[in-house]
């Protein structure tokens, strides 16, 4: 069996259930602070792919792999320099693995590059823009079903993201942006100008995740949803990050009380929901019940 067209399946209305946070429940199974969960998809990928298996198990359609900082930019500087290619690689394999035999589309995770394009940082509009064709090339080379790229901030930055990425895919696009100021992202970008400008721009999905609490997220749907006609991609936190007495962050929203928001995000126009930081299989097992109700 194939999988269906996702775009021609949320054209014609379907709702689909994303996964939950890769980064934090790697951190739970002991992945250290500061360390990569790319490096565990080379070290330690049963660990990976447990907690995709745990997802789709859940009811996770649509997996993320882990690739969140795969870009050749990020890893230049890290343990992992010119490794994206073997990276990516075994990622969208441990996707695979996890689905069994399972029907899931492989969502192939493009995140910011760790700095800040020109004017503001160092990396230039070329390299930016060659970083993210790159990703992108060794994703869908590796099999990716459709591309995300994911937790952006910037206009400038996630327009050049995009050109780069469609300079070698034709593959379903996911732009989301996370919105770390409440209504605002990190740069002072707003939802509607996000979500009109990345419309314009030819991304396929526009897409809300991370950010602050439920109530800034619900918040930034609302106004994505004036301002756009693509279906609306929506992962938010599991509550507000909150700093516990260790120093560390934490998300306390339970799944039960995650999921009775879930009506309200599908009736202002959410077609594809799961979580992001804090949310667990329990998290999106809640979010799928109600989805598929
Ligand atoms: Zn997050």
């Amino acid at each position: 069996m194939e999988n269906k067209d996702l775009l021609q399946a949320l054209q014609a209305g379907e709702k689909f259930v994303l996964d939950g946070a890769l980064g934090t429940n790697a951190q739970n199974s002991g992945l250290p602070a500061g360390v990569l969960s790319e490096q565990w998809v080379l070290e330690k990928p049963e660990c990976i792919q447990k907690i995709h298996a745990d997802f789709i198990n859940a009811g996770s359609q649509i997996v993320l792999t882990a690739t969140f900082c795969a870009n050749p930019i990020h890893l230049a500087d890290t343990p992992l320099a010119g490794k994206s290619a073997e990276v990516i690689a075994r990622a969208v394999e441990i996707v695979r693995a996890a689905a069994v035999d399972r029907l899931i589309y492989v969502a192939g995770s493009l995140g910011p590059v760790g700095k800040l394009m020109e004017p503001f940082g160092p990396v230039t509009e070329d390299a930016f823009f060659a970083g993210y064709a790159e990703q992108a090339k060794y994703l869908i080379e590796a099999g990716a079903d459709l591309l995300v790229l994911e937790t952006q901030y910037s206009i400038e930055e996630a327009s050049q993201a995009l050109k780069g990425i469609r300079s070698v895919s034709n593959l379903p696009l996911v732009v989301s942006f996370s919105f770390d100021r409440g209504i605002r992202t990190m740069m002072g970008v707003k939802p509607q100008v996000f979500a009109e400008t990345l419309t314009e721009l030819g991304a396929d999905i526009i897409g809300i995740n991370c950010g602050k609490g439920l109530d800034e997220n619900t918040e930034c749907l609302k106004l994505v949803r004036q301002a756009t006609d693509r279906p609306i991609w929506f992962k938010p936190n599991a509550g507000k990050p909150e700093i516990d007495a260790d120093g560390k962050t934490c998300y306390k929203t339970q799944p039960e009380e995650l999921s009775t928001r879930v009506p309200e995000w599908l009736t202002l126009g959410a077609q594809l929901i799961g979580g992001c930081c804090g949310s667990t299989a329990e998290h999106i097992q809640a979010i799928a019940a109600v989805v598929a109700a």
